[in-house]
């Protein structure tokens, strides 16, 4: 095989196109990944899980040191923000990250290709933009896995200052007086935690009467009603109409004014929009290869990721189901599995969402209104965190466990958390669920003692009613 040919050219390094690389050449593939940023990773490395997860970490610890230490009898002096250190130890957990899928590629002997990729037909790829000459790479099969970027709004300019996205919230410089988000979904929940744990007035404006669209009814209320004491201001049933940027000059420091449907208009310091993703499908070379995008930008495909040409196939953010990372890589698994003969398969009922709010949201599975609307009929078990003890020691006993399993069969349908390290619990609700399991099944398992993941045991007793501790 030339240098430039390959059994796979993965377009998009995010955890979607790097993690199907690596599966890939495990399974003896030569693989090439082109990307047009020079760090691998995606935007969740570069610009979104991660560094989010990096400032939520630390702006949670200066928290709890101004605030809340006391209570577990840890006296501090006089607590300082140092952002320029937070916004470092951001930086280095993204250098550590990026770098790290270096090593993983150089290790799996993956071509590494620096530049924009389209499709050119008949297998061909081109690279373009990388700062040398333009390629053509040849490959058996083609995997699009170009992820997605941030939804615009059409009368909000963002100018990258007063007015950003995500990208810009992870690097603000100061911290901003008063931040309006727009948008009530993770990124806008994460973020505006995130400064209004550093001192910031934060508003979010949102569209809908809920905040977390399509989370659970009931845990979305109780996250509302947990964010707001903690300084979140919501405003719901607010569409915005415009933003409009103001001062700037020598005389004002740069703000902006937030008009809405539902709302007096809002002046603020800086505008956080956060009101979803569009897939990237855009000069990709699609249209003159025949493959067609639905009305929502989406790459169609069939159960094996395949589009509508032959040996071109897509995963992820492209195509349709929920935008997450670990979804993305399941797919990536799956399709590259199947490239190889083997039996490749995503349960799209047992992928869990999570919100890294403090405390956080975890889902899996169907939530109430879902299963009312299939007109399923289903069985509750709810168990607080006030009744754990180890979250009575952590002093974070709010929030709640929700089991929802089958009437008739006891399969568990769908489990939904708030609550102390409500994303790392749902794992086991996830397993369970890959399993097949019953409630009773979690009901009869033995948990340590004393952990929060009790509070999940316990609502699977709740589902026949018979919670021990409650
Ligand atoms: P989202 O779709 O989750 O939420 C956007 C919110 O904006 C919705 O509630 C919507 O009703 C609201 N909205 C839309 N237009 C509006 C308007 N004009 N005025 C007021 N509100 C408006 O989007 P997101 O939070 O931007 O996240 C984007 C994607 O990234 C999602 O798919 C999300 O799942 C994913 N993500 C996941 C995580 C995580 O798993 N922790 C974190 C960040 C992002």
């Amino acid at each position: 095989m030339a240098d430039s040919e390959f059994d796979l050219i993965v377009i998009g390094a995010g955890p979607g196109g790097y993690v199907a690389a690596i599966r890939a050449a495990q399974l003896g593939m030569k693989v090439a990944c082109v990307e047009k940023e020079a760090a691998l990773g995606g935007t969740c490395l570069r610009i979104g899980c991660i560094p989010s997860k990096a400032l939520l970490e630390a702006s949670a610890h200066f928290h709890e040191a101004a605030h809340s230490l006391g209570r577990f009898g840890v006296k501090v002096g006089s607590v300082e923000l140092d952002l320029p250190a937070m916004l470092q130890h951001k930086d280095n957990v993204v250098k550590a990250n990026t770098k790290g899928i270096d090593g993983l590629f150089k290790k799996a002997k993956i071509a590494r290709y620096l530049g924009h990729g389209r499709l050119a037909g008949n297998g061909k790829v081109t690279v373009e933009g990388g700062g040398s000459a333009a390629e053509t790479l040849s490959g058996k099969n083609i995997l699009i896995a170009t992820g997605s970027k941030v939804a615009m709004l059409p009368d909000v300019k963002v100018d990258g200052k007063t007015v950003g996205t995500s990208t810009e919230a992870i690097a603000y410089t100061e911290v901003p007086g008063h931040l309006v988000v727009i948008g009530a979904g993770a990124i806008g929940l994460e973020l505006g935690s995130v400064w209004s744990r550093l001192g910031a007035k934060v508003t979010v404006l949102e569209f809908l009467d809920r905040i977390l669209p399509g989370m659970d009814a009931e845990i979305s209320a109780e996250a509302q009603r947990i964010l707001a004491k903690q300084g979140l201001e919501f405003r719901l049933g607010t569409r915005v109409k415009s933003v409009k940027v103001e001062g700037g000059g020598s005389k004002a420091p740069a703000g902006a004014l937030v008009e809405c449907d539902g709302t007096e208009p809002i002046r603020c310091d800086k505008v956080l929009v956060a009101v979803g993703r569009v897939p990237n499908t855009e000069n990709l070379g699609l249209e003159a290869l025949g493959i067609k995008t639905d009305t929502r930008g989406r790459i169609p495909v069939d159960e094996k990721y395949a589009t509508t040409v032959p040996g071109v196939y897509a995963i992820g953010d492209v195509i349709p189901g929920v935008m997450l990372a670990h979804k993305a890589e399941e797919e990536g698994v799956a399709c590259v599995e199947g490239l190889a003969g083997k039996y490749g398969h995503v349960n799209y009922n047992a992928i869990p969402n999570v919100v890294y709010t403090h405390p956080e949201i975890a889902s899996v599975g169907k939530t109430e209104e879902e299963l009312k609307a299939d007109g399923v009929a289903f069985k509750k078990g709810s168990f607080p965190f006030l009744a754990n003890g180890r979250a009575r020691a952590m002093a974070q006993t709010e929030g709640r466990v929700k089991v929802l399993a089958d009437a008739s069969t006891d399969r568990i349908l769908g489990v939904h958390i708030i609550g102390p390290r409500a994303g790392e619990l749902i794992a086991e609700a996830v397993v369970a669920m890959e399993f097949g399991a019953s409630s009773e099944d979690i009901a009869r398992t033995s948990h340590a003692h004393p952990t929060l993941v009790e509070a999940l045991k316990e609502a699977a007793l709740g589902v026949d009613g018979r919670s021990i501790h409650i």
